[in-house]
């Protein structure tokens, strides 16, 4: 993959002025730098080898001018670290929300294939490191680039021979960290991969807790984590192994340059041409020289952490929704919707690329009718239900609201308008006014408790130890599946949708809770196009059409009279369930 460097210097743009200086302060650190072997060289040569009677005022003076600039570079420095880091860190958390916002945006498609550890890796660990990165990628450039340029020049005036016999060496290294680079930044991707699947595994297990140990299988998932986590760890040694080549072989090239620059220094010596604190001072700037060449290709590997975590980043931040708004698409108010529903011909299949799951489905659902959906476990039932709220798109076909293609209408006010009760209900950590505020932001408490009224609820929450702010979730106050369920339907009840979705709301609980439930899905249905899905059959009896789904389609439609007299897949479906409860 290219590298995407003008994505990855946009960040910079908010920061660009308080950057600069940190870069400014960087020249000044390095610049420092330079000069101070000078200013020994200059005690060593010119100083110490002259009148010695004069010599030590000479030595004072320079040495409070070193102090100065030593002063001035710390200063510098101190900056240089502490706001430098901040812009890498101010940058890194200015991409972590917009990576969060973009995967709130993408589509079900999307969640379907990717493993939240897998997602909570790249939004923690992967950007961790870009602050490094943000701020010393451009910072060391400089600086390294600052010292290189002085080193070189400073050792041509002190001896230009022995200059181009160091110099010659540097391509090698320049080629020997290019090929390493490559190999390590490889190695590190790979390590993303495997601690995202590590975290995938935490994620995966830990949810699941309640199976785990209701079936014993701890050891079971004891045993599947420690095959991740050994990968990640086969990974990183591999990662080790590359890195420990790499250092261990600049470091030979750096030392043979010395031991050649000692010998023909010294030869030198010996041939007059050449004097000890020439000697001793081109080995002190001679490491200014080599040290930005491994540096710079090879960017330590902090910033190879920083690079592979912008490329997660960029994975993640090129990927479009598979369903957005269209440019032409048009806002439906809520208040206008009628609730007329339309399936043309309507072919749907998952991008897994399974099959159809709808085939040539047609149906027609009146304004404020109130359908029943039956039919096997597997038939396509919620995959129909979905692609009313578009949370899919249909491959063929047309489904319309109102009339209207639910492509062309507003995706937010289209999923307004729809609202849905499942069997599994997610309740957010919080209390539990949030939660059924969840339905509709802008509605008053009083508005919310009337929901939670009319969802049977009230009583129930009434009860618990701080009312409607009681804290539910993973810190707070369990409820039980039918409470849960109540708190649900408020939120419904809050939210007021013209369309109504109720995809086996009853299907988990008691008989004692579903008849509670029930009364208020009666409630919450009235004025409203509904769309029941029940496995048991009693609960739809009442409903003015009852269609039948089977992996060959609509196969039948009626009332519940009609359907059993006309003795098909319903009536068959009726008394298998009939005799089951007898
Ligand atoms: P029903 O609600 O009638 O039980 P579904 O609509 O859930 O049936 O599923 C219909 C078919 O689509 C099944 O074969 C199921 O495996 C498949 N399916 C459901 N959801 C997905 C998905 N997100 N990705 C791929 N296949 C799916
Ligand atoms: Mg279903």
């Amino acid at each position: 993959m290219d590298f995407p460097m003008k994505k990855f210097l946009s960040y910079y743009r908010p920061y660009v002025k308080l950057y600069l200086t940190v870069l400014a302060c960087a020249v000044i650190v390095s610049g420092v730098t330079l000069v101070l072997p000078l200013l020994v060289r200059y005690i060593t040569k010119n100083v110490l080898e002259g009148d010695l009677s004069i010599a030590l005022p000479k030595v004072y003076w320079i040495g409070a001018l070193m102090l100065v600039l030593v002063a001035i570079q710390n200063i510098a420095n101190y900056f240089l670290d502490f706001k430098g880091h901040e812009v890498g860190a101010r940058m890194e958390s200015d991409m972590r929300n917009e990576l969060f916002a973009h995967m709130q945006k993408l589509s079900f498609s999307f969640f379907d294939k990717e493993k939240t550890g897998q997602l909570m890796s790249r939004i923690t660990n992967d950007l961790l490191l870009l602050s490094e990165l943000y701020h010393h990628g451009p910072e060391d450039y400089l600086k390294y680039l600052v010292r290189f340029i002085g080193a070189f020049v400073i050792l041509f005036f002190i001896n230009s021979q022995l200059t181009i016999v160091a110099f010659c060496f540097l391509p090698l290294l320049g080629a020997l960290s290019l090929y390493f680079n490559k190999i390590e930044n490889k190695a590190l991707r790979r390590n993303k991969e495997r601690i995202g699947d590590v975290n995938a595994q935490v994620e995966d297990s830990l949810s699941g807790i309640r199976a785990v140990k209701s079936f014993g299988n701890e050891h079971y998932e004891i045993e599947k984590f420690s095959r991740e986590n050994n990968r990640f760890l086969e990974s990183r040694k591999e990662f080790y192994n590359v890195e420990a080549k790499f250092y261990n072989s600049v470091q030979t090239i750096i030392q043979l340059i010395t031991i050649t620059v000692i010998i023909i220094g010294s030869a030198s010596i010996v041939n007059n041409s050449f004097d000890l604190a020439d000697l001793i001072t081109f080995l002190l700037y001679i490491n200014y020289m080599i040290e930005p060449i491994q540096k710079l290709t090879h960017m330590s590997t902090q910033f190879q952490e920083g690079i592979t975590g912008f490329q997660r980043f960029m994975e993640i931040m090129n990927l479009k929704p598979s369903i957005e708004n269209q440019p032409n698409a048009v806002p439906l108010p809520m208040e206008e919707v009628l609730g007329e529903i339309e399936f043309n011909n309507v072919f749907f299949r998952y991008e897994d690329n399974s099959g159809y799951v709808l085939e040539n489905l047609s149906l027609h659902i009146r304004t404020g009718e109130y359908i029943a959906l039956v039919g096997p476990s597997g038939a396509g039932k919620t995959t129909f239900c979905s692609l009313i709220p578009r949370f899919y798109e249909v491959t063929n076909g047309e489904v319309l609201l109102d009339g209207k293609n639910v492509r062309s209408i507003d995706l937010q006010s289209l999923r307004k308008a729809i609202g849905i009760v499942q069997q599994d209900v997610y309740l957010f950590g919080g209390t539990i006014l949030e939660n059924i505020r969840y339905g509709n932001s802008s509605a008053s408490d009083e508005e919310i408790i009337n929901a939670a009224k009319d969802a049977n609820a009230h009583d129930f929450i009434m009860n618990l130890p701080n009312g409607y702010h009681t804290i539910i979730g993973q810190r707070g106050v369990r409820l039980s599946g039918g409470q849960k369920q109540r708190v649900s339907i408020a939120r419904v009840f809050l939210k007021n949708p013209p369309v109504l979705i109720l995809d086996e709301a009853t299907s988990s609980l008691d008989n004692e809770s579903e008849s509670i439930i029930k009364e208020s899905l009666e409630k919450l249905a009235k004025g409203r196009t509904t769309i029941v899905i029940a496995h048991r059959l009693s609960t739809i009896r009442n409903a003015q059409r009852i269609i039948v789904l089977t992996e060959d389609g609509i196969v039948e439609q009626g009332t519940h009279n009609s359907l059993l007299e006309s003795n098909g897949v319903y009536s068959n479906l009726y008394s298998r369930q009939f005799e089951l409860t007898l």
